[in-house]
């Protein structure tokens, strides 16, 4: 029932893409699990990454394609959120300072270090060590590249977890969203809140009038994907409402009513974390507090026909 693909396709490297002057995507193909984007900026002192990525091995890949570019150290280091995708390479920034909302140094502690099994198929994450950011700020800071002010500011609510920011640069009208935006792959709201996520899209990102959109996980894209993200999460919460006023447990709502037009997202399984949160929002849990997470991801995996959810990282 899982849209993807096969477990061991080798996928085409990262590729840094100049998207305004002197910054740049990192994108990584196929943005599927813990396959994430990242953005970095050119100053003449130093470089501005804005999140690491996921293993060893895709972080050492990163900080080549910059070195490629920039003879500079990497000086300032932001954290969308404390997923480890985008957190788990930051111990392999040792010049930089390492930015985040307060939750995040809280959530990549809580976390712990990566693992595989049984949720996910094998992956070689090397020799992480836990780094959390160690400046924190409670609502928003400005950096600057420069003389270019990057605006970093908190969602004001849990969406995709309790620890959101988006880099907002106003100059170019670039935004680099962390996961309040996947570009192809299934948005996930299972550690935040549906409710709260749409809230920050509409009230928060949609006025922006961004150009130019670094997501999370994807290709670079335009405004479009916020309504598309937005479909997908009023696609979720019209099945959650049905669903649970019909008394089917979220496994259930998730096999009876599927992805539907959006089950060509890459990584569907998220389906079944994504009704847990939204059962949770109907229920009035507070937004992003703990649901039982293992218990969730078993579901997922349930979901995809009892194998491990596919992680090409
Ligand atoms: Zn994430």
């Amino acid at each position: 029932m899982s849209s993807g693909h096969p477990d061991h396709v080798a996928l085409a490297p990262g590729k840094a893409i100049e998207v305004s002057e002197g910054i740049f995507a990192y994108i990584q193909p196929d943005g599927s699990w813990f396959v994430n984007n990242t953005a970095f900026l050119l100053g003449s002192q130093g470089v501005v990454s804005i999140d690491a990525c996921s293993t060893e091995q895709r972080t050492r890949d990163y900080l080549d394609a910059i070195a490629a570019i920039s003879p500079k150290p990497v000086r300032t280091l932001i954290n969308t959120h404390h997923h480890g995708d985008h957190t788990f390479g930051n111990y392999l920034f040792p010049t930089a300072a390492v930015i985040g909302h307060d939750n995040v140094r809280a959530e990549v502690l809580a976390h712990g270090m990566p693992f595989s099994a049984p949720i996910w198929t094998e992956t070689d994450w090397g020799g992480v060590r836990l780094e959390p950011p160690f400046i924190t700020f409670s609502d928003e800071i400005t950096v600057h590249s420069d003389d270019l002010a990057c605006q970093v500011t908190y969602a004001g609510q849990p969406a995709h977890t309790t620890n959101d920011s988006y880099v907002w640069i106003p100059e170019r009208k670039v935004l680099i969203a962390g996961d309040l935006l996947f570009n192809g792959g299934t948005p996930f709201l299972m550690a935040g809140s549906i409710d709260g996520t749409i809230s920050v899209l509409e009230e928060r990102i949609k006025p922006l009038v961004a150009e130019t959109i670094i997501p999370g996980h994807g290709a670079v894209c335009g405004p479009e994907v916020v309504d598309e993200v937005l479909g997908y999460l009023k696609y979720v919460r019209s099945i959650a409402a049905e669903a649970h006023a019909g008394g089917l447990t979220p496994l259930l709502a998730a096999r009876e009513f599927g992805a539907g037009p959006y089950a060509e997202l890459l990584d569907s399984e998220r389906l079944v974390g994504n009704l847990h949160r939204a059962y949770a929002d109907l229920d009035g849990t507070p937004p992003g507090a703990p649901i039982d997470y293992p218990a969730v991801l078993a579901e997922m995996v349930a979901y995809n026909g009892g194998k491990p959810l596919t992680c090409l990282a």
